[in-house]
């Protein structure tokens, strides 16, 4: 290949770090000005550069840019500054590119699979330029982040996802495929929208939606086989939980909203017991909004508890109760209530207000999982902190305008005695002389290490086990010093060494329960685990 192709291919291009020789054997003599700079020094530039732009979305875009300039470099950077540019290419700033998706759209990043591709899915997939894919992240983007449907912009989501699955996890970006399934979107503001990219039309639904949905699913076991990962990402969730339930038995899938979002939040409550004494199965939770995140908090906790006890789900899920739009679930509502709710509608008579639920209910933990913000009032607040001594508050709406409490209102209204978690990032708060540090309930803290996990045993279904075993990992790496700032998940420096303790303890399972297709089964799993991640670093070429 000639060097000025070189310079454009952004697997293989270097910019100024090609060496002497390199560039006389690839033929790129004069096509650069005369500095070799190291790859250090171009992570130094780069993030010189990206700290000038005032608005996020501006620097996402130059992130998203290197990517396609210089891959190794974008991911040198991710993963240099994992703090820092998390929040860029990821939630919030990924949901505000979605938003504008139409016209900052520049080269495709993955494949749109649309209605007009019905019967032709197989060979759609063989329009992508890669052929051994390890993990597809899919979304409908009916239900980006907290923002809603979003149609076929919802693109921003799966190519996020996946360059934290390579930054974090280790995913060769070779092996991820980012997926938009486009089969319309209800968002009038889009549909009247000159420079909408999706489809014009309002979402199929019903069979229409299952018999794409299907094909596809179908296409992509056929193409990539049965090893392949395919994550559900920001479906609406009605169909996020019958998609789990219909795929979970034939593939190797999982839904991050549903169940990453139940490992996090669990590892969270398992390490909370350092800071309060005693057992999972002490404790009496209660949920404000009984959705995808909600209800499968809810299972994953009545499971471990279930695990510790021996006592069967049908009791352990007598300890955890929610409260939806219309008021605490309970068993005269089972009739109306959708299917994921009902296994939550116990005896007890109906309450209105989630404030009268703490009192009558009186739970030790309280997690907020409705979307809606302000909701964790100083009343709802002061209650768990008159029942309890180390109140658990977890405010897990996103984006931070609808978080239902602040990291300070949590600490200030409890006079200090919760331990605080929240979906999006509230900086350190002090409280009569005290400094307290909220923890983030990040799923990324789950899904890499996870994707990994079952990447390197071969793993062929996922297991609700496995979930349990990346809980307990995120859950062991919080360090006594991160105890002591109230913190109840390890800080993100270290992210890829706990992706690796993660990916382990998966992948462990997943040969115990006999999920695991490669063998031999390795001897040292972490040490396989960091073996396996790919590294930023530059190659030589001869
Ligand atoms: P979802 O499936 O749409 O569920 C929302 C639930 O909240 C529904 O049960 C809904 O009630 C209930 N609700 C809505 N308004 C309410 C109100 N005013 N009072 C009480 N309940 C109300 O959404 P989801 O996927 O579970 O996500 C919910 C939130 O969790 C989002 O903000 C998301 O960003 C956040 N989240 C955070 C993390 C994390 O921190 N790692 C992970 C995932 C999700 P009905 O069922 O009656 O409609
Ligand atoms: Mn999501």
């Amino acid at each position: 290949a000639s060097g000025y192709s070189l310079l454009r291919d952004p697997h293989h291009n270097k910019g100024l770090a090609f060496t002497e020789r390199e560039r006389d054997a690839h033929f790129l003599r004069g096509l650069l000005p005369p500095t070799v700079a190291s790859q250090e020094l171009q992570v130094k530039k780069m993030m010189h550069n990206i700290r000038q732009y005032q608005v996020p979305l501006q620097k996402y875009m130059a992130m998203m840019d290197l990517q396609e300039r210089n891959e190794k470099l974008f991911y040198k950077l991710l993963i240099d500054n994992v703090e820092e540019l998390l929040p860029i290419v990821y939630t919030p700033t990924v949901g505000e590119a979605c938003q504008k998706y139409g016209s900052i759209f520049m080269r495709p990043q993955g494949l749109f699979i649309s209605l007009k591709e019905k019967g032709k899915i197989l060979e759609v997939l063989r329009n992508w330029p890669e052929k051994n894919i390890q993990v597809i992240v899919v979304t409908d983007g009916e239900r980006i982040l907290g923002l809603g449907d979003l149609g076929c912009q919802g693109m921003g989501i799966p190519v996020g996802k996946l360059s934290l699955y390579t930054a974090l996890g280790g995913v060769r970006p070779s092996a991820c495929l980012p997926i938009t399934i486009d089969v319309g979107t209800n968002n009038e503001k889009l549909l009247n929208d000159e420079f909408y990219i999706g489809l014009r039309q309002r979402r199929a639904t019903g069979q229409e939606y299952a018999e794409l949905l299907h094909e596809f699913m179908t296409a992509v076991k056929q193409n990539y086989g049965e090893k392949v990962l395919i994550q559900f990402e920001d479906f609406a969730n009605h169909n996020a939980f019958d998609l789990l339930a219909k795929y979970g038995t034939t593939h190797l899938v999982f839904n991050d909203d549903i169940q990453g979002t139940a490992s996090v939040v669990l590892a969270g409550l398992v390490a909370a017991q350092k800071l309060v004494g005693g057992t999972l199965a002490d404790h009496r939770v209660l949920f404000l909004g009984a959705g995808e995140a909600g209800t499968g908090i809810a299972e994953l906790i009545a499971l471990e508890i279930s695990k510790q006890t021996n006592a069967p789900p049908e009791e352990t899920r007598k300890k955890i109760w929610l409260v939806d739009s219309k008021g605490l679930i309970v068993s005269s509502r089972k009739e109306s209530l959708q299917h994921f709710k009902k296994p939550w509608a116990h005896e007890h008579e109906p309450i209105r207000e989630l404030v009268d639920a703490v009192k009558a209910i009186k739970p030790t933990v309280l997690i907020g999982t409705s979307g809606v913000g302000r909701t964790f009032t100083k009343e709802v607040i002061e209650a768990m902190a008159s029942i309890n001594e180390r109140p658990i508050i977890l405010a897990l709406s996103n984006p931070t305008s609808q978080s239902e409490c602040t990291a300070d209102e949590a600490y200030r209204w409890s006079k200090g005695r919760a331990i605080f978690a929240s979906g999006s990032p509230f900086a350190p708060v002090e409280y009569e002389g005290k400094v307290f540090v909220p923890g983030q309930a990040n799923n990324a803290y789950i899904f890499p290490g996870f994707g990994l996990g079952l990447l390197m045993s071969g793993a062929i279904r996922v297991h609700d086990d496995m979930l349990l075993a990346a809980s307990e990992a995120l859950a062991a790496q919080v360090t006594q010093e991160n105890f002591d700032k109230g913190l109840i998940y390890p800080p993100f420096t270290n992210i890829r060494e706990i992706s690796a303790q993660i990916a382990a303890k998966v992948a462990c399972k997943a040969y115990e329960l006999g999920l695991a297709s490669r063998l031999p089964q390795p001897i040292d799993m972490v040490k396989c685990a960091e073996s396996c991640m790919y590294s930023p670093a530059y190659r030589s070429y001869r």
